[in-house]
């Protein structure tokens, strides 16, 4: 079937010196088209040690330089908001597919709604769900260690925004660590063809762009420009968007709970990821299906999961326990605390005016009553080790989560 070049023997270790670099590039080209094949076995392609493999590359220079056909196509108000809204119905499915569901299973849905999720998850061509959720999973078990694939604090900025996905050991998928959702061979199938839906994609935008020019001329767009602007300029940005959380998160921003990596809480982060930017919040806790945990940490991905709950399509949202608000109000009382007592030392009194002497007393009595409101609390009721391990947590998910008797209710 293939050329005599793609065909490997199974302990053929394709990354080693010995290997011809035209059978290497055959194995690279046969795995864009089935990501598990890799004939030197996944565990051994994952003790490689990292590199940038230019091979690799391709898709994304290919991605980036899609956005110049700009230049050649032009524009037309129609395809900016096709493209901006392109954008943000995709964000939603990495945050609210990829990551709240498949990553962390924070709801439920049945085998039905769990395909069209994955389908909707792989307009975002980001590859399939369960290597996003597998990756995902092993972040938050080695978050900032060495063997976190994209910390910037191990790594450094450019490695944990995009080089770590060009290295060949971050390739395969491990189906051990997603075993609740590889038992679903339809999800294994989109996983392993993970061009499938992006193609399909991309020719549906190419096709609609095509029949709009006739059908709406009005609208002064074509199956060119909506495919330039449609797919290739919002599918980078959203690329770009999404690695901010594994670059930015752990660099910019607050930290609200003391865990042992380095994420942070981020509003600017929160919009440009629809709720992602919350991200120590998250670290935190990570099974409830929100991750701005007051009304002022806007979630929109939590919004649209809420809405699309009163659908009948998904159901059993989990909220932040008791515990952890405590937790959270424990905090940021000592956080409040210790900033004031950081603006006493950088305004030393006689620098002060009228003004702000009343303004730092009007808060310390705040505080004091906040304190006493708070001295009745208990002590941190939850240990954050039991969220490390995501796997354990989802595989009794369908007994803790059964369907509701009336969808939708
Ligand atoms: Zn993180
Ligand atoms: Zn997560």
């Amino acid at each position: 079937m293939f050329p005599p070049f793609l065909s490997f023997s199974m302990s053929e270790n394709v990354s080693s010196p010995s290997v011809s670099p035209l059978r290497r590039i055959g194995a690279t080209l046969l795995q864009w088209i089935d990501s598990d094949h890799t004939p030197e076995g996944p565990e051994k392609m994952r003790a490689e040690p990292d590199k940038v493999d230019w091979m690799r590359c391709i898709p994304f220079i290919i991605l980036h330089l899609g956005c110049l056909g700009v230049i050649w196509v032009g524009w037309s108000p129609f395809v900016v908001w096709t493209a901006v809204a392109l954008y943000f119905v995709r964000m939603f499915a990495v945050t609210g597919i990829y990551h709240r569901y498949f990553s962390h299973k924070t709801y439920s849905t049945s085998r039905v709604g769990q395909f069209l999720l994955a389908l909707w998850g792989g307009t975002t061509v980001q590859r399939g769900g369960l290597w996003w959720a597998y990756h995902h999973r092993h972040h938050h078990q080695h978050s900032d260690d060495p063997e976190d694939a994209h910390s910037p604090h191990v790594h450094g900025f450019w490695w944990s925004h995009i080089g770590w996905i060009t290295s060949r050991r971050n390739f395969p998928t491990d189906y051990s660590k997603v075993k609740d959702l590889a038992k679903f061979p339809e999800l294994v199938w989109l996983n392993r063809f993970d061009t499938v839906v992006p193609i399909l994609f991309a020719v549906a935008i190419y096709y609609t762009g095509e029949f709009l020019s006739h059908a709406a001329p009005s609208l002064q767009t074509s199956g060119a420009q909506l495919l330039v602007w449609g797919f290739f300029i919002s599918t980078t940005f959203l690329f770009h968007g999404t690695s901010c959380i594994n670059s930015m998160a752990h660099l910019m921003g607050k930290r609200r709970f003391a865990t042992t990596d380095d994420s942070r809480n981020s509003f600017i982060l929160a919009i440009i990821c629809l709720g992602e930017g919350w991200h120590n919040n998250h670290h935190r806790y990570q099974s409830s299906t929100r991750n701005g945990f007051y009304w002022w940490e806007i979630d929109p991905t939590y919004y649209g999961l809420k809405l699309l709950s009163y659908t009948g399509l998904i159901w059993g949202l989990k909220p932040v326990p008791k515990s952890i608000m405590e937790e959270a109000a424990r905090a940021d009382h000592l956080a409040t605390i210790a900033a004031a007592q950081k603006a006493v030392h950088a305004h030393p009194d006689y620098s002060y005016g009228t003004l702000k002497k009343v303004v730092p007393a009007a808060a310390a009595i705040a505080v004091a009553t906040a304190a006493t409101a708070q001295s009745a609390l208990p002590k941190k009721a939850d240990d954050p080790a039991i969220h490390r391990d995501v796997t354990e947590e989802t595989h009794n998910m369908a007994k803790k989560n059964p369907p509701p008797v009336t969808p939708g209710t």
